[in-house]
């Protein structure tokens, strides 16, 4: 399939085309489990259509820990195959999107009475050789002095040893968005804000989803050859729609991570600290302009659409933080914001969820539902090839041309198309760059490190509009540019889209910076055309979701 060019996305359109043609194959779910199903199966040269209930990675796939990992947590589980194939796809991904995952260094130390640094460095040295040719970054040894320097603040007490390994990490949703915008390159076509309340069936098999458009209030059929469930923590929902008896298959997981103030913490690297509660590590990752630390894993019986952190996820968190800095004493108020996610883990008979398989299953259902749950951010693009493969077969039977039978993700750049970073950083393209479009080279590299090679869209956008250029929030990086793009290019119809999928805004806690959202509700409303009453609406919205995270809930945490 022929890669088009990168063109506006205007859900209206999009919407119009569903509700008109027939597919081979009908997603519903626009987390990254849906987003890499739609990209293989359209590269592939299949009619892709894919929805989701509300905004693309508005579900597990924006609160993740954003690390893109063979995962040594699954190592000491001994799931070997699982952290090979892992790490076999934290490579792929960093070929198709070097500009969105980045290696990162972690700090491993070790303390009478808790891991030994022994078996540390056994399991890096196993998790380096389950790597393979693909590891690029082999971990190693730290003298204190080096530990130290990368982490002053470092609890010393007990200290028996210390490694850094590397792994890299991402940021979840805009991961999510680039994956969709290249199906779309490849052919999908795609909704946000339209959710499958039931099935159209002929006979006793399913031939299309009905919808609901929840943004103009209205429904439509959406008819397809094949429907794939990959809903995520909701599967069973969406099973249940095929058959209302449909036993349960999923064990949703809750999963909390605090973000901090950067200042408050000095670290230069990322740290895997020993939690005080259990035998599990805790993640403490510089992330931009905040840290982020994560996270917990407890079973979750509420209802699945607004998971918070509680009380006790926060003092658990906060008490590894304040044992593994004793001199910091890290208070409630020293939370920026909270955000809560749920793991669409596979039901089994572990008494714990935390020692749960994380690999991905896939169900069928009598009428010919296709449900797949489970697996990880990092394995997105393998779990869609072994779905799309188990598919294909049937559907090249049906179009009998034009369609591959294998998958063609492993080459495919994500961002608008090959980068090599090194051309685009270099300081002369920069320089030139910088003085054609009046703008400083620090957000030239922004731009790049958000969009890929499309950051050039955005310098466009710049040169078209007046004041493009100027920043959203003090502080930080984004500008009004970005929003105009992701309400032209990415489908961001509402406030929140931008400020907590398409940035990071949402994460670095402007929910009160009025001024920061005055001006993205009005440069996401040039895209839309929004009045100025449209815009207050969307800014009352905002502020009255729930979406950042519950600093109350942080500010009582202890
Ligand atoms: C706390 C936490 C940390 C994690 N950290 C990592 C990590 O660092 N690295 C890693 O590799 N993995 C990590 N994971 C795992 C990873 O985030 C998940 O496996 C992955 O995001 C699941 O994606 P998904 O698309 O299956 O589900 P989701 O992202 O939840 O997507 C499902 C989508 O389906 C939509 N939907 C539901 N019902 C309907 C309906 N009726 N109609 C239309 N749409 C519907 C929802 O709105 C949602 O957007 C973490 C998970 C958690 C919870």
């Amino acid at each position: 399939m022929q890669r088009r060019p990168h063109e506006p996305l205007f859900r209206d359109q999009q919407i119009e085309t569903l509700s008109r043609e027939t597919f081979d194959l009908a997603i519903i779910g626009g987390g990254i489990t849906g987003a890499g199903i739609a990209l293989d199966a359209a590269a592939r040269g299949l009619k892709v259509a894919l929805i989701d209930k509300g905004d693309f990675a508005g579900g597990t796939s924006s609160k993740s820990t954003k690390l893109v990992h063979g995962g040594l947590r699954y190592l000491e589980q001994r799931h070997f195959r699982l952290t090979r194939e892992a790490l076999r796809e934290r490579a792929l991904l960093y070929h198709s999107a070097p500009f969105l995952v980045n290696w990162c260094g972690f700090l491993v130390p070790t303390y009478r009475d808790k891991y030994s640094h022994t078996r540390v460095e056994i399991g890096l040295w196993l998790y380096d050789l389950l790597a393979r040719s693909s590891n690029t970054h082999r971990h190693h040894s730290l003298e204190k002095n080096q530990l130290f320097n990368l982490a002053p603040q470092l609890r010393r007490r007990d200290l028996t040893g210390a490694s850094q390994y590397f792994d890299c990490m991402t940021q979840d949703s805009r991961l999510v968005i680039e994956v969709i915008k290249t199906a779309v390159e490849h052919g999908a076509l795609v909704a946000n804000y339209a959710a499958a309340f039931g099935f159209f069936k002929q006979g006793h098999e399913i031939k299309g989803i009905e919808v609901a458009d929840l943004l103009r209030n209205t429904t439509f059929l959406l008819r397809a050859s094949q429907v794939i469930n990959a809903s995520g923590v909701w599967c069973d929902q969406v099973r249940q729609l095929d058959f209302p008896e449909a036993p349960a298959k999923i064990r949703p997981s809750k999963g909390v991570h605090l973000v901090l103030q950067r200042k408050k913490i000095s670290c230069h690297s990322a740290i895997l600290a020993p939690s005080v509660h259990d035998g599990r590590f805790i993640f403490i990752l510089p992330w931009h302009e905040v840290v982020i630390v994560g996270t917990t894993d407890t079973d979750f019986e509420k209802e699945l659409d607004h998971p918070e952190p509680e009380k006790a996820d926060i003092a658990y968190l906060l008490d590894t933080l304040n044992w593994i800095f004793p001199e910091i004493g890290l208070e409630g108020r020293d939370i920026v914001t909270t955000y809560a996610g749920l793991r669409p883990l596979i039901q089994s008979k572990k008494a714990d969820s935390k020692d749960v398989s994380r690999e991905e299953a896939i169900f069928e259902s009598d009428s010919g539902l296709i449900s797949i749950a489970g697996g990880k951010l990092t394995t997105f693009r393998i779990m869609a090839e072994r779905l799309v493969n188990r598919v294909a077969t049937r559907l090249v039977k049906l179009k009998s041309t034009g369609i591959s039978k294998k998958s063609n993700t492993a080459g495919i750049s994500l961002g608008g198309g090959p980068i090599a970073l090194k051309n685009e950083l270099f300081k002369q393209n920069l320089d030139s760059l910088s003085r054609e479009y009046q703008v400083d080279p620090s957000l030239i590299i922004h731009l790049i490190k958000q969009y890929g090679i499309n950051y050039r869209e955005i310098l466009q956008i710049i040169a078209e509009h007046n004041e493009a250029e100027r920043p959203l929030a003090a502080g930080l990086p984004f500008v009004q540019a970005e929003a105009i793009y992701s309400g032209r290019y990415e489908m961001a119809v509402q406030l929140q889209d931008f400020l907590e999928r398409r940035s990071r805004i949402g994460l670095c806690g402007r929910r009160a910076d009025t001024a920061c959202l005055e001006l993205t509700a009005a440069s996401l409303g040039k895209a839309h055309g929004w009045t100025k009453t449209e815009q207050e609406a969307q800014i009352q919205n905002y502020s009255a979701s729930g979406q950042e995270g519950s600093r109350s809930e942080a500010e009582d945490g202890r």
